[in-house]
């Protein structure tokens, strides 16, 4: 079984085109787990080399009627489940939530690896400004644009080091 990298964080912060581009469009094995968590995706990607299994906690997003809060503690509860490691997602264009700080206090304290990405930082003279905010968390962060492809190869770095 190839280790598990589980992508999450709440809605609209990019998981998905994260995901889509980490796995190279490979989408789209949907797992039911009852109890877990409905639809997420996962796919294998190639990370330095090495095989892991891709998971977008984000599946149901969409479709869910509970609460926002509700969706990132299940969401997350799932990947913690499994993941080897665990990417914590989150807008630098948007900037922290407490919602977020809660999720970033349970990661920090379950004692996975987590790496925080703070997506959507699409030009290199923004970086210190968007991601001031979420160094307070104290956990292994750094600037990508999911959507650009900026930081990726840092990004693969950084999973590498913790697989
Ligand atoms: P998810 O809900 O976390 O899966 O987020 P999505 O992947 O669906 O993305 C939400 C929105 O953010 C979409 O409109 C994306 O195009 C946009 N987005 C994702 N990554 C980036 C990025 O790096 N920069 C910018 N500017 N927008 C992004
Ligand atoms: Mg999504």
């Amino acid at each position: 079984m190839p280790p598990i990298v589980a992508i999450v964080g709440r809605p609209n912060v990019g998981k998905s085109t994260l995901f889509n581009r980490l796995t190279r469009g490979r989408r789209a094995i949907t797992h039911d787990l009852p109890g877990v968590t409905r639809d997420r995706l996962e796919a294998p990607a190639e990370i330095e080399g090495r095989f892991v299994t891709l998971v977008d906690t984000g599946g149901m997003d969409y479709e869910a009627e509970e609460s926002l809060a509700r969706q990132i503690v299940e969401q997350a509860e799932a990947a913690l489940v499994t993941a080897d490691v665990v990417l914590f997602l989150v807008d630098g264009k948007a900037g922290r939530t407490a919602l977020e700080d809660d999720l970033a206090e349970r990661l920090r304290r379950l004692g996975k690896p987590v790496i925080v990405a703070v997506n959507k930082v699409d030009g290199l003279e923004r970086v210190a400004a968007m991601t001031a905010d979420f160094h307070a968390w104290g956990l292994p962060l750094l600037a990508i644009s999911a959507a650009h492809g900026q930081g990726m190869a840092e990004l693969a770095e950084a999973i590498a080091e913790r697989l």
